[in-house]
């Protein structure tokens, strides 16, 4: 083999694996047959940016790296400065002795979000709204132009949960608790990202276009939206029918579109750890739904199963390894890892077959994106960062994500859509000018946060004054005080309130409450009780909303929109209409959840699929 190798590197022989006209299938039993256990146990990892030095990828022969929530080269770094991070990785993996290109994985789930400048699209449950395939695959194809603008060639997206439960903190990465809705946009997000397969594509085979795409991962497989109460990793008690029935379809339509890989959930189902739930690894995914992409671990995940009877993280690679889990994302402690893995597959506690069946689903996913053709950034991409193309998608898709919940109070004339031409209007809410706020978890940082300086983009305040005529003055305060309002209150022809959710991710957003956060809705009574007033809901889901309803003169659900604070202006000043329709039930109470769409006992205060509409209206 080194004298193989060597000759190959001085181009003097034939090598079949780096012949792109080679059927797949070819060029990875090409190549895996020449590879060392070390080689493969490489393959199988995923490491962080943070510590893959050339001299660790060199080492290891590390197949894939990962920008973890937030884990950036540094606070505004460029495109190009991204490109760099991943150019050099790519050398140091180029440089070892089969040459076989790095993995580089993001978490681009609205957009290219960790990215500083990138344009940032309304989270999932936002696109339910919109009941807008089509405008969900050009989504999906800005975010892969936008990852690639970074040299990024592969995305953790898209989140096909059924989130069946708004109290999961998650909920907002669901683009509804309806298993058909998710299928429609899973069927649309994954070509939108990957491209679209030829239509006598083999059903399973990871299919990836070619450099303008990213290949994607459809997560986290499976039941992870069907908790109880919500809670983020825990137990899904369902029947295998329902399981079946309700959280499965959508990766059967991300496998039919050649997703390239699914990553596995945190969760349990009926108590036992998805990540070592062979049965729905191997048997039913890989098997039955005929798989061949790679099934990636979540974060850490084989370290969170190393829990009584596994007290030893030797057994819970075992079991990882042998439910079918191919990749592995961070190893806690790598190196030990490659030790425990190396010494089971000696000890033949771990099968070689396993292990080559797993590297022969990385490869595959490799070779099928063309990254032995292509491993290197494309500089041409760079100007692809939110570009403005981009950002009117992201306006498109904000204006019809908005859904209508009330226009006009009790019998009154709707107030909605609002005139251009009101000579003064209050503008309140901790929601009305805070980018982050408005982009939600997942932005820049994990939980995001950060306020204005997040990214780039335009708030909800900065959209209305600049759809109003300039003659129209605008008062803005977070929490104006009451005295203040009532002093005006005769001068406002109407007030814009924004309120809703801080941004959270995962675990840190579990939630049993459900209301809206202090001060929103005491800024709602102040302001609702003197002007005329219009609601506007920033949040990752329904939230109560029943004790203040009967004061809004309108309320509108914006989920979290994103950059493009402009496409909620559009709506509310009529240039165009709200069609935007719930993607989940609104309840009235918590003491109601779990509570969705076909359920016997159905009480809701407004029913999956509600939303008033409006007509766009000709103003200057
Ligand atoms: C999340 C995944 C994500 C991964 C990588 C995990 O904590 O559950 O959705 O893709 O981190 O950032």
């Amino acid at each position: 083999a080194v004298l193989l190798s060597a000759v190959a590197a001085t181009g003097a022989e034939y090598v079949k694996y780096k012949d792109p006209t080679q059927p797949i299938g070819e060029r990875v039993d090409d190549l895996l047959s020449r590879m060392t256990l070390a080689e493969k146990i490489g393959q199988m990892s995923q490491i962080e940016r943070a510590n893959a030095s050339s001299s660790v990828i060199q080492k290891y022969f590390v197949g894939s790296v990962l920008s973890g929530g937030g884990s950036v080269p540094s606070e505004k770094a460029t495109a190009a400065q991204w490109q760099q991070v991943v150019t050099k990785m790519q050398k140091a993996a180029l440089k070892t002795r089969l040459g076989i290109p790095i993995l580089y994985g993001i978490d681009a789930v609205h957009g290219n979000n960790n990215v500083y400048n990138a344009t940032i699209f309304p989270h999932n449950v936002g696109l339910g709204a919109t009941r807008d395939p089509k405008l969900v695959k050009r989504i999906g194809h800005a975010t892969a132009l936008e990852s690639r603008a970074t040299g990024i060639p592969y995305a953790f997206a898209p989140c096909v949960a059924v989130c069946r439960d708004p109290r999961w903190g998650r909920c907002y990465e669901s683009y509804s608790e309806e298993t058909k809705l998710v299928q429609l946009m899973a069927s649309a997000i994954v070509p939108g990202l990957q491209g679209d397969p030829p239509a006598n594509h083999p059903k399973g085979t990871p299919f990836v276009a070619g450099p303008m795409n990213v290949a994607g991962c459809a997560k986290h497989y499976v039941g992870d939206g069907g908790t109880r109460r919500g809670i983020n990793e825990n137990n899904t008690v369902l029947s295998f029918h329902d399981l079946m029935r309700i959280h499965m379809p959508p990766y059967d339509d991300a496998v039919i579109k050649g997703v390239a890989s699914v990553m596995i959930s945190y969760s349990s189902w009926n108590g036992v750890k998805m990540h070592e739930n062979r049965f729905l690894v191997t048997d039913m995914l890989k098997n039955k739904m005929h798989f061949r992409g790679f099934v990636i671990t979540d974060w850490q995940a084989v370290d969170r199963i190393t829990t009584p009877p596994h007290q030893h993280y030797y057994h819970s690679i075992q079991e990882t390894i042998h439910a079918g889990i191919d990749m592995v994302m961070i190893p806690y402690d790598y190196p030990e890892f490659v030790a425990d893995l190396t010494s089971q597959v000696s000890k033949g506690t771990i099968r070689m077959d396993r292990i080559n069946d797993a590297v022969s689903r990385i490869l595959r996913v490799k070779f099928a994106m063309g990254l032995f053709e292509n491993p290197f950034p494309d500089h041409r991409l760079t100007g692809e960062l939110g570009h403005k193309e981009h950002r009117e998608i992201a306006r498109e898709a904000v204006r019809k994500s908005l859904v209508l919940l009330k226009n006009g109070k009790g019998g009154q004339k709707p107030v909605l859509p609002l005139s251009k031409k009101a000579s003064k209007i209050l503008v309140a809410g901790s929601h009305a000018h805070n980018l982050g706020f408005q982009c939600g978890g997942w932005t820049k940082s994990w939980q995001g946060q950060g306020g204005n300086n997040i990214t780039a983009g335009t708030t909800i305040l900065e959209a209305i004054k600049s759809a109003v005529g300039n003659t129209t003055v605008i008062d803005h305060a977070e929490h104006p005080d009451k005295s203040s309002i009532a002093k005006d209150a005769s001068e406002y022809e109407y007030a814009v309130v924004v309120v809703g959710e801080p941004p959270y991710a995962e675990t840190a957003g579990d939630n049993q409450n459900l209301t809206i956060p202090s001060p929103g809705p005491e800024v709602i009574k102040d302001v609702c009780g003197l002007v005329k007033c219009v609601v506007v809901l920033v949040s990752g889901r329904p939230l109560v909303v029943e004790p203040y309803i009967g004061s809004m003169d309108a309320l509108v659900a914006a989920w979290l929109p994103g950059t493009e604070g402009h496409g909620v202006a559009d709506v509310l000043f009529g240039d165009y209409g709200f069609t935007g329709k719930l993607p989940r039930t609104w309840f009235k109470a918590v003491d109601q959840l779990p509570m969705n769409y076909g359920d016997k006992r159905y009480d809701p205060l407004f029913p999956f699929g509600f939303g008033l509409t409006t007509k766009p209206t000709s103003q200057s």
